[in-house]
């Protein structure tokens, strides 16, 4: 992994550890409210672009960004698999790459696929030497590098489909701080908007668990994502996009949307469609004057933890 792949998938394990425990105390204090949004037969065929600020999705990666300035992913570095999630013609293409391979379990599937000539090489064999050796002469390899491409995905952190972190996160069990401190959050320029409560912020991160009805999938964490705008505490200054929050995690139900806030523009602006399953919802977000206690690392982003000594 490349382009600082590695330590947002390092992150993303963390932050879903923590989001697991937010979850589970949750759900001890009070039934979670479940929304089950599927309005069936909403099919519908579009040709424009969706009325909505869309984000660029990277195909290969799952790097979600906004209008990209050059055609290539800044963090896998492919070339040429950038989304315009505006369009609703590739919003809905995807959707239905998506769908399909939800029905069935990814990587057995492939090494299915890939034995299958495989099979077919051996049992013909016997029948028609020549046919059935051309058959596994050819599948052998294309079996041997399905399977180091399978097992190189096993040994790989699942990403979400859908990501945004900053580029450098610091692993804090191998990467000493360089420097701590705590008081209120000042402006450093622009606000950004959380996307679910709607709130003015500096920063928020939201994650969304997503499970479709029938299909081969376990509940999956599909949308992780991490923004910031320039802001500072004390004598630390943060630029844009270079700080991540460990602040407390809300699950936000339909009541906890924002005035204007809409769930189906929030998922869709993401390249999701609200009809397609059940969503679940959290966000943290820091506001300017929130008291916070931050945490720098050299050339990697700033950590933002609630005020007060470090939690073990
Ligand atoms: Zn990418």
């Amino acid at each position: 992994m490349s382009g600082g792949m590695a330590d947002a998938a390092r992150q993303i394990a963390r932050q879903q550890r923590r989001i697991n425990e937010r979850i589970r105390r949750f759900k001890a204090e009070k039934k979670a409210k479940r929304k089950h949004r599927l309005a069936n037969g909403s099919q519908q065929t579009f040709t424009e672009d969706v009325e909505l600020d869309c984000y660029w999705l990277c195909r290969a990666c799952g790097y979600m960004q906004p209008q990209p300035i050059v055609s290539m992913c800044p963090r896998c570095l492919s070339p040429n698999d950038i989304l315009d999630l505006n369009s609703n013609f590739i919003a809905e293409e995807l959707r239905t790459i998506e769908a399909k391979q939800r029905q069935q379990s990814a990587p057995v599937a492939d090494v299915v696929s890939a034995a299958a000539p495989t099979a077919a090489g051996l049992a013909l064999l016997p029948v028609l030497p020549p046919l059935g050796v051309f058959v596994l002469a050819a599948s052998l390899p294309a079996y041997y590098a399905m399977r180091q491409a399978v097992s190189a995905k096993i040994g790989t952190p699942k990403m979400p489909a859908r990501w945004t972190m900053p580029e450098h996160i610091a692993d804090p069990d191998e990467v000493e701080p360089t420097g701590t401190t705590t008081g209120k959050v000042v402006a450093g320029g622009p606000f950004l908007t959380a996307p679910l409560s709607g709130k003015p912020c500096v920063a928020y991160e939201v994650s969304v668990l997503f499970d479709a009805p029938k299909d081969a999938w376990p509940p999956v964490w599909i949308v992780e994502e991490t923004r910031s705008a320039a802001f500072s505490v004390g004598a630390i200054q943060v630029q844009p996009m270079n700080a991540v929050l460990h602040l407390d995690m809300e699950p936000i139900d339909e009541e906890g949307l924002g005035d204007g806030v809409s769930l189906e523009d929030v998922l869709r602006a993401r390249g999701l469609f609200a009809y397609d399953g059940e969503f679940e919802l959290f966000e943290e977000c820091l506001q300017v004057g929130d008291e916070v206690r931050l945490v720098t690392y050299e050339e990697a982003a700033t950590v933002c933890f609630p005020p007060g000594p470090p939690q073990t």
